[in-house]
């Protein structure tokens, strides 16, 4: 998937072997995947570090020519869009990576700004996923994992990346300071250094901290694939009720079979999207992701220009395409 704008060829995502730039628009891992050495790439200082943390590469990073902008996404820390004018001033693009609009206590919300054309994420495609005030969850977060420490041990399974650091944020406002792996804490030690505070104890860096901790109850953060292994062996080992947790999104789509799922979301949803549509104002929208057919689909019931992105669409062909009957 890529923008051929002015000479160059950007990748999205790096999700364009043939280009000779990349934008990355965040440091998740299916958005890195296609990083390769020694082509240059847009993207944030904050994406950089993490990328480099995670993946254990040196970028190297060009900064945006003046036709471009990089945009808060309000997905995780360092998350941009891509905004970019041909030099002409003919026409203008925006390209979202994920977003979220309602205000994340880390990432902020995105920023909208008017451009021609919009591909836009589509990991929500349908009106009927709704999320609630993002206060709201947060607060009933925080009274579970209160009342469920006085009974015993809780346990959320996550990515490294975004949702451990707003986990533990949330729960450091109720002097909860949660237990985490190294591949969490690596991450962490990025948001600390770009001021985020954040109060935790890394497993296996502080043995001594660590024990001393969970001899009382705790909450910890795992990996998602090693959550229920870890709650057989908490069990064993402190001889205490362990109760399972999710915070993400996809608790709306999917039941996870634990004992509590928050829809905690650092995405938007249909409404969300929408109200982002709105704001930007632009005369096509192309919708990209696995879930770009159905979006598309729903944008168009909507009243909105959209068809799904092709995997390669040159943005001289976006323009032939569209030109006639929407720019
Ligand atoms: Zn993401």
């Amino acid at each position: 998937m890529s923008l051929y704008l002015d000479g160059d060829l950007i990748a999205l995502d790096a999700r364009d072997a043939s280009a000779n730039v990349n934008f990355v628009s965040h440091a998740h891992a299916d958005h890195i995947g296609g990083i390769r050495k020694g082509v240059p790439a847009i993207t944030s200082e904050i994406t950089r570090e993490l990328v480099e943390a995670r993946k254990n590469i040196t970028m190297t990073v060009v900064q945006p020519s003046k036709n471009m902008r990089l945009l808060n996404a309000g997905h995780i820390l360092g998350s941009t869009q891509l905004y970019a004018e041909s030099k002409d001033g003919g026409y203008s693009v925006v390209y979202t990576g994920d977003f979220q609009m309602q205000e994340s206590p880390i990432a902020g919300k995105a920023e909208c700004r008017h451009a021609d054309v919009l591909i836009i994420d589509s990991t929500y495609p349908h009106a009927d996923v709704t999320f609630e005030a993002k206060d709201e969850v947060i607060t009933s977060l925080q009274r579970y994992c209160t009342a469920k420490l006085e009974k015993g041990i809780v346990l959320f399974g996550s990515f490294s990346l975004g949702k451990p650091q707003e986990l533990i944020t949330i729960l450091n406002e109720v002097d909860i300071c949660p237990v985490v792996d190294s591949r969490i804490a690596k991450v962490n030690k990025v948001y600390e250094k770009h001021g985020i505070k954040l109060d935790y104890i890394c497993a296996d860096d502080n043995a001594g901290e660590h024990d001393a901790m969970t001899k009382g109850n705790f909450v910890s953060i795992v990996e998602n694939q090693k959550i229920r292994e870890t709650k057989q062996m908490l069990m064993q080992r402190h001889n205490k009720r362990v109760s399972t947790a999710i915070a993400t999104g996809l608790s709306k789509v999917f039941d996870f079979g634990l004992d509590v799922q928050f829809s905690l979301s650092d995405h938007a949803d249909f409404a969300q999207s929408i109200e982002y549509i709105d704001a930007c104002s632009p005369k096509f929208i192309y919708t990209y992701g696995k879930e770009a057919d159905a979006f598309a689909a729903n944008l168009t019931r909507a009243g909105r220009a959209a068809a799904p992105m092709r995997p390669k669409t040159l943005f001289g062909d976006l323009v032939v395409e569209t030109n006639e009957a929407t720019l």
